[in-house]
């Protein structure tokens, strides 16, 4: 299908962006990597009259690591982030969702701001983001915001991002010793959205679960934490029984959508049992890096 007629910017810096959400606001879509745009624009599901092209903007690529923190430009392209030996050894949850999403080829155009942009329920950096409670860097004509992860999704494909702002940048906090991580999910085939993702992050102190931190895709209209099993995991010992309680306790009150690939009860069960192999991975994998 061809895409309709829009009107098309490029600017090369951060300042000429925004001066252009500001001028059109609602109007305009920004364009990253286009993986969930363009087929949205041929489709006619999103008709805006311009597009702002950030892909010239240099200075929103890249990974840098600061004091107990990893940041992410918005335009890193997610096979670069998935690559970097950066995320793989400070963002071990990050490192292991990126290849998960769809394809190569997806994956090499793009980016770590579209995909938390975009928002989407199913996709698994947002389950990331909301896990290690992400830090959102928004830009706009009245400066720089930090929005926290739990403020960012606001609904299904929606943001607390303002018309007139540009997700500059993403940061993550580093995994600490005894910090262990997973990110499991089940899908029709590889490469396709999961019918159900969980990011996991579990840490140990002296053999007892100091910080548990669960994250639902596929489960919402927006990624959603576990709140009452991370309480009932903080303060005991790994077990087969409490990872059976806590897949219970986070589960029981959950009413995930329906759909074609499966009911909301398919999707319960699934999501327990992915409770209970996610937190046997990341306590497998909190020993290791005690
Ligand atoms: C066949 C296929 C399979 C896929 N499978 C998966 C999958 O399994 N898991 C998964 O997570 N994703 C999957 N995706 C989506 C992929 O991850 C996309 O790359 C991602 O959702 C959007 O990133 P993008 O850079 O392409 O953004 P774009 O498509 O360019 O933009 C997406 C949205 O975010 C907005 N936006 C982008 N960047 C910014 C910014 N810096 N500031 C403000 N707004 C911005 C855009 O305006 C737009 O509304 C798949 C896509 C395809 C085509």
């Amino acid at each position: 299908m061809k895409l309709p007629y829009v009107e098309y910017e490029a600017p090369t810096t951060v300042a000429e962006a925004i001066d252009l959400l500001a001028e059109h606001l609602d109007e305009a879509s920004v364009l990253a990597g286009g993986q969930s745009l363009i087929p949205l624009l041929a489709l006619r599901l999103a008709r805006p009259a311009v597009l702002i092209d950030i892909n010239g903007i240099d200075e929103l690529s890249g990974v840098s690591a600061t004091d107990g923190r990893v940041t992410v430009g918005a335009m890193t392209r997610e096979y670069v982030a998935g690559e970097s030996g950066t995320v793989a050894d400070a963002v071990p949850l990050l490192a292991a969702a990126l290849p998960l999403i769809g394809h190569e080829a997806i994956r090499s155009r793009g980016t770590i701001g579209g995909s938390l942009a975009h928002a989407d329920p199913a996709a698994e950096l947002p389950a990331v983001a909301r896990a290690l409670d992400a830090e959102f860097v928004v830009r706009g004509p009245s400066g720089m915001r930090v929005v926290p992860a739990a403020e960012w999704f606001e609904g299904y494909l929606t943001t607390s991002r303002r018309p007139d702002e540009l997700l500059v940048e993403v940061s993550f906090p580093t995994a600490g010793r005894g910090t262990g991580t997973s990110f499991q999910e089940v899908a029709r085939r590889h490469g396709d959205f999961a019918i159900v993702g969980l990011a996991v992050s579990l840490t140990l102190s002296e053999g007892a679960i100091s910080d548990a931190r669960l994250a639902f895709a596929g489960m919402s209209d927006v990624p959603v934490r576990a709140v009452g099993a991370e309480d009932l995991l903080v303060g005991e010992r790994p077990s087969t029984e409490l990872f059976d309680q806590a897949a219970r306790r986070a589960t029981d009150d959950m009413d995930p959508p329906a759909d074609l690939h499966g009911s909301s009860e398919y999707r319960k069960k699934v999501a327990a049992a992915l409770v209970r192999r996610g937190l046997r991975a990341a306590a497998d994998n909190a020993y290791e890096r005690q």
